[in-house]
């Protein structure tokens, strides 16, 4: 009897084990400051002389952090396509961000839908940002963002990308590049916004910025974080979980490992 007993015991003991091989706890939640939500703001196509510093002022002034997916050429002195001086600025604007422990990241070369390019073209416009990118900031690019979001369908590009992480955004979209109404998109970011969320805007337009500052204070209020994409996305990696480059990640929530990658214990 005892001895059935001692293998009852023994085998709840094992099942729990199992329980929390296949669902690790989130040993970061322990620290208590995880516990808050967290949202990333991104910010595409800059930067923007006038409208990115303004907002790294906004952030800075907030103790906020966010995520640039800049495009290469408006770094690059050789593109042809803008002044020495604009480069300078922008060059500085990346400088910054870092500087201020904001996440820089990739968002091509020419802003080209990459889906659509060539296997050639695509390679050329990642490299390349990231050289010019890294010259600046001395770290390796993590992250990227296809223009247009139009790699979400075309494996190949983010195979090309790998081992970038391909980061895209949560479930709405405020057209910030179309709809200049401050108030409007306020209202759907925080409305919409969850633990977890990916928020896309453009640091390029004045209401842009003023919609992420008034957004962050209403959220801010709520107890949310506003944190970068890697510190986003990394919410759950660890105990050899880690991003996976052939997914697309549009959201982490607490305790979400679908799109994780789990190493093989050898
Ligand atoms: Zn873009």
């Amino acid at each position: 009897m005892r001895k059935i007993y001692i293998l009852q015991i023994l085998l709840i003991l094992w099942l729990i084990t199992v329980f929390y091989m296949i669902f690790p706890t989130n040993a970061k939640a322990d620290n208590g400051q995880e516990e808050r939500p967290m949202v990333a703001f991104t910010f595409d196509d800059g930067p923007n002389c006038v409208q990115t510093a303004r907002l790294l002022d906004g952030l800075k002034k907030r103790n906020a952090k966010a995520t640039f997916f800049v495009v290469g050429e408006k770094l690059d002195y050789e593109s042809g396509k803008y002044s020495e001086k604009t480069v300078t600025q922008s060059r500085a604007l990346v400088e910054r961000m870092v500087a201020e422990g904001h996440t820089v990241a990739n968002h091509s070369y020419s802003h080209c839908w990459l889906s659509k390019a060539t296997k050639e073209k695509v390679t050329y416009e990642l490299r390349k940002t990231n050289e010019l990118i890294t010259q600046i900031t001395g770290q390796p690019v993590k992250y990227m963002r296809p223009p247009g979001g139009s790699s979400l369908t075309t494996p190949w590009v983010r195979e090309i990308a790998s081992p970038m992480i391909t980061v895209c955004w949560g479930y709405y979209d405020t057209r910030d590049w179309e709809c200049r109404n401050v108030d409007s998109m306020v209202d759907m970011i925080v409305n919409n916004t969850f633990d977890g969320d990916i928020i896309l805007l453009h640091d390029n337009y004045e209401t842009s910025v003023d919609t992420a500052l008034q957004a962050m204070d209403i959220l801010a209020e709520k107890g949310y974080r506003f944190v970068t994409i890697d510190e986003l996305l990394n919410r759950n990696t660890g105990n050899g979980w880690t991003l996976d480059p052939t997914r697309i990640y549009c959201t982490m929530k607490p305790g979400d490992y679908s799109r994780l990658k789990k190493e093989k214990i050898v």
